[in-house]
């Protein structure tokens, strides 16, 4: 292999609802096309999170009891987290995980789950309901069309300097009020969708693995991947 990139797959034994694994996975694939090999690393409780070490980090999402127990681990994590982030380290977070990034997430029972604050949004909870279902954006920068299921409790409100990953063209997103989904914080990205969101949209796959290749490899070739058109999936629109 001619390019070598090391992730993190934070707390994947707690936090993989839905399989949220295959987002590297997904990743993993398009590497192919240049040259490129993705190895994994579980990095959960107890275990040091080395912000020099990664070139791409996972946080999928969770259900409320293992959020609890993340929390607190997440904490003695803060520091090398946000130390990643601010410089520029890509990461996607998917739900539960997008949540814990930010301030907190008021639980369905009314408990306070502390994040670490390493992006500026805060999540609040719905009484007796969820968001599920189909959910489509339009992604402002690109006008690349993503399409993912969501089902979450939390209703989350961006903050100081972040944007959404998209615009809501159909489904809930954020909150269900503003039309906003996920978020872009230098190259963190935050979404609700599960499907996993890598394996049902290439275009964005290929846009987080480059930043990843490009951050490590500053001379490396990767233009071939914007030629790759391989549709695994075909998105259609379904009726919620
Ligand atoms: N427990 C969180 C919620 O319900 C996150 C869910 C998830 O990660 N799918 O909002």
């Amino acid at each position: 292999m001619t390019y070598t990139l090391h992730a993190a797959h934070l707390y994947g034994d707690l936090m993989n609802t839905y399989g949220d694994i295959g987002n590297i996975l997904a990743m993993r694939y398009y590497a192919q096309a240049v040259d490129a090999d993705i190895t994994v690393d579980l990095v959960s409780l107890d275990d040091p999170f080395d912000a020099e070490k990664y070139d791409f980090a996972l946080f999928g999402g969770g259900q409320d009891y293992e959020q609890t127990i993340v929390s607190k681990d997440l904490q003695t994590k803060k520091d090398a987290l946000t130390a990643y982030i601010e410089a520029g380290g890509p990461l996607l977070a998917i739900c539960g995980g997008f949540q814990m990034l930010g301030h907190y997430y008021i639980g369905a029972h009314g408990e306070k789950i502390a994040g670490i604050g390493a992006l500026d949004h805060y999540t609040l909870s719905q009484d007796n309901n969820r968001f599920i279902g189909n959910i489509t954006i339009e992604n402002a920068e690109t006008h690349q069309t993503y399409y993912g299921f969501e089902n979450h409790n939390g209703m989350t409100f961006l903050g100081e300097g972040e944007r959404p990953l998209g615009k809501v063209l159909q489904g809930n997103g954020n909150n269900g009020k503003d039309h906003s989904e996920g978020v872009i914080y230098k190259n963190t990205f935050g979404s609700y969708f599960h499907g996993p969101i890598l394996a049902r949209n290439e275009a964005l796959a290929k846009r987080i693995l480059k930043l990843a290749l490009q951050r490590k490899y500053p001379n490396g070739h990767f233009d071939v991947l914007d030629q790759l058109n391989e549709d695994l999936t075909k998105n259609v629109v379904v009726k919620p």
